[in-house]
């Protein structure tokens, strides 16, 4: 154990071990290994216990970062899952699949110089750990309060909502569209990010705890808003961003150019042990293809290595701006391109060529110009010829918009923002329907995992404060 923190001046950063590249093209297990306890301590020990932690500045959900790290240092292992569990519902998760580069890490003061402390790598390790230990109990009330919180969306947001109130003792029930609860979790991140036993093991807790989950039930199909409102006393939506970003190119409607998230469904159901039937007519398997994914965000970066371990001949990934510019993780770029991603930068499909189904991508390129209004640098054609890519699979991987959600619920009522996302009071969580709150990708538009836990979290605190104001105002009332 080392005997004290600031070791990073002598001790190199050492994240986890990744599988090496020949063995995680072949499969889809998860790439990074984990931390043993002896190399958890001596990477927490690195930290330099900033009396202002950037890091934790940086963390969406203020994670009390140092602290968790001196008692993993120390071996005090139970207590700094505690700590952790403390603010982060989904402490494992987030440890896998946050971009840290971009928070966390990418704030710890230790980076200019001596490269960050690995801690998503110790956060993910603590609550393995805690798992395989027992430690980790199921948070059942005090006290049942006798008033129901209905959720709409099984994803990270309802599921953090969902805890956070059935340990406040209301009764809680999720009701989500499709035939499994994890939302983005578990049908658009694939294995090698988060492999789904994490994320069932959580689903499985938040049963224990009391939590009821009604899957297959699409609220504006299967069930209306209203009726939810009148079985619940507080309703919400957490159900995600899905309408995909289009092309206009021509060719863009040839059969063999599919939008991400079918093709990840698909993989991921795959995955599962479902049968998929536009897995199994082709449509969706990139095996001996070419294939050429559009876009540089997450959603792309996991298109691609898919692609890549379902043995695709070949995959190419399109974008319009440069690697600088990207806004995918660093990290998922590198082992990308580790595991024989070609990355053709500025670049942008000008058409798509073939007469039955899609032959090849016409490429054009493009080139950076001045920033914009929101200080990113605009991007415009290039004076330079265009290219051709052979591919017999294309994947769009634009990014993804909300679908019309008043008109879907047919609640003309709830009032949305000029993107179209639900708008809501900034402290409440309130949307403009009373007793009807919201969170996650719907509020904030595509985000991450860890502000949907966030936002989680102060949902449930509205939810918790509305509910008491009613149960105080009927009190008064009734006297
Ligand atoms: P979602 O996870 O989308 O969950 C919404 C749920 O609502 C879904 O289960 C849906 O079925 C359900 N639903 C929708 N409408 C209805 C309805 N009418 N009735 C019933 N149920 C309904 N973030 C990261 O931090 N790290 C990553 O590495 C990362 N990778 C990503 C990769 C991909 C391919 C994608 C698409 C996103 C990725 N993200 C990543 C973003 C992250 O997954 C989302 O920000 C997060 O899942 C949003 O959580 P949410 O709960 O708001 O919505
Ligand atoms: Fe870093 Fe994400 Fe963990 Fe916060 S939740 S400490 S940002 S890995
Ligand atoms: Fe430790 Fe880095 Fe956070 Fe400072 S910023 S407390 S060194 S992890």
């Amino acid at each position: 154990m080392p005997d004290r923190m600031l070791q990073f001046v002598s001790l190199p950063q050492q994240p986890p071990d990744k599988r090496p590249v020949a063995e995680r093209r072949a499969d889809f297990a998860e790439i990074y290994r984990r931390f043993d306890p002896s190399e958890a301590a001596h990477q927490a020990s690195r930290c330099s216990q900033c009396g202002v932690p950037f890091c934790a500045v940086h963390c969406p959900l203020g994670n009390d970062i140092p602290d968790w790290l001196k008692l993993t240092a120390e071996g005090r292992l139970e207590e700094a899952y505690g700590l952790s569990a403390a603010t982060n519902n989904f402490p494992e998760i987030c440890g896998r699949i946050c971009p840290q580069d971009r928070l966390c890490e990418g704030n710890c003061v230790i980076e200019k110089g001596y490269e960050s402390v690995t801690i998503g790598a110790v956060e993910r390790f603590l609550t393995d750990t805690a798992f395989e230990q027992g430690w980790v109990k199921p948070r059942r009330p005090a006290r049942e309060r006798g008033l129901s919180v209905g959720v709409v969306g099984a994803g990270p947001a309802g599921l953090t909502a969902a805890e956070e109130l059935r340990a406040r003792g209301y009764a809680v029930t999720i009701y989500d569209r499709h035939d499994r609860a994890g939302g983005l979790l578990i049908y658009g991140i694939p294995n090698f990010k988060l492999e789904k036993e994490i994320v069932q093991r959580r689903v499985a807790l938040l049963e224990e705890e009391g939590v009821r989950f009604r899957l297959n039930v699409e609220v504006g199909r299967d069930l209306t808003l209203a009726e939810l409102r009148r079985r619940h006393a507080a309703v919400l939506l957490a159900t995600g961003v899905y309408k995909p970003r289009d092309l206009a190119a021509p060719g863009s409607g040839l059969p063999g150019i599919v939008p991400a998230l079918d093709y990840l469904i698909a993989a991921n159901r795959v995955g599962l042990g479902d049968a998929v039937c536009d897995f199994d007519s082709g449509l969706l398997d990139a095996r001996g293809k070419r294939v050429v994914v559009i876009g540089g965000g997450d959603t792309a970066m996991d298109c691609v290595r898919t692609a890549v371990r379902q043995g695709a001949r070949s995959v190419s990934c399109l974008y319009r701006r440069d690697r600088a510019n990207m806004p995918g993780s660093a990290r998922e770029v590198a082992n990308a391109e580790e595991e024989g991603v070609a990355f053709v930068w500025l670049s942008a499909p000008k058409a798509f060529l073939g007469a039955e189904r899609v032959r090849a991508v016409q490429g054009m390129r493009m080139r950076l110009g001045l920033p914009d209004a929101s200080g990113r640098q605009s991007v415009g054609p290039a004076d330079a010829p265009a290219f051709r890519l052979p591919a017999e699979l294309v994947i769009k991987a634009l990014g993804f918009d909300p679908e019309d959600l008043p008109h879907r619920l047919a609640e003309q009522a709830l009032t949305v923002t000029r993107w179209g996302t639900l708008k809501i009071h900034h402290r409440s969580f309130m949307t403009s329907l009373p007793g009807v709150f919201a969170a996650g990708d719907i509020v904030r538009g595509a985000s991450l995992v860890v502000w949907a836990i966030r936002d989680g979290r102060d949902a449930a605190a509205g939810i918790h404060a509305f509910l008491e104001a009613e149960t105080a105002a009927v009190a008064v009332a009734a006297e």
